[in-house]
């Protein structure tokens, strides 16, 4: 995995509450380890990397397989590499093939929205929440998300019926 410049100046200087991602539902929490100040402690798992002499490695701040992973959850071009390389770019509802497929998550992120941090459900951001689908299909299942979300709105102003609650007690 490459890093730009970008990543390692971010070493250190970031929290969580300057951190852009972070109190979106977009993107699941990071955990504390990646605000870390600790020159050698992995900023994804938090363990500290060690050399092969059982020294610790201070020079650096992720093991590749925990970068890789970070980059997954949080840079879109590395998810959609994932995806492309499951998929290959076929869309999961009606099969068509097209180089402008786009990412969809089966359950929609929003779904995420004002949930604490600590109760944040990571699977709806792993790749079995992850499909592809053609530009089509994915305006077809997002307007078909809102309608649904206007429907329950509906849904919940019926339950309370207050004509029938008064009748219940003349
Ligand atoms: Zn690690
Ligand atoms: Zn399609």
């Amino acid at each position: 995995m490459k890093w730009s410049k970008r990543h390692k100046k971010t070493f250190g200087k970031k929290t969580r509450e300057t951190d852009a991602t972070q109190g979106s539902f977009r993107y699941p929490p990071k955990p504390d380890s990646y605000y870390t100040k600790i020159e050698g402690q992995c900023r994804w798992c938090g363990k500290m990397i060690m050399n092969e002499d059982g020294t610790i490695n201070s020079r650096r701040n992720w093991h590749e397989d925990c970068s890789e992973e970070y980059m997954f959850y949080y840079h879109s071009g590395a998810t959609r590499q994932k995806v492309y390389e499951r998929d290959l770019g076929k869309c999961n509802y009606c099969g068509d093939i097209t180089t402008r497929w786009e990412l969809d998550h089966i359950n929609p992120l929003s779904e995420q929205k004002n949930v604490p941090r600590d109760k944040m459900d990571w699977s709806y951001w792993s790749m079995e929440n992850l499909q592809t689908l053609c530009y089509k299909c994915h305006k077809k299942k997002s307007g078909k998300e809102i309608s649904e979300k206007f429907k329950l709105k509906r849904e919940d102003k019926k339950k309370v019926n207050w004509k029938k609650i008064k009748g219940l007690f003349e």
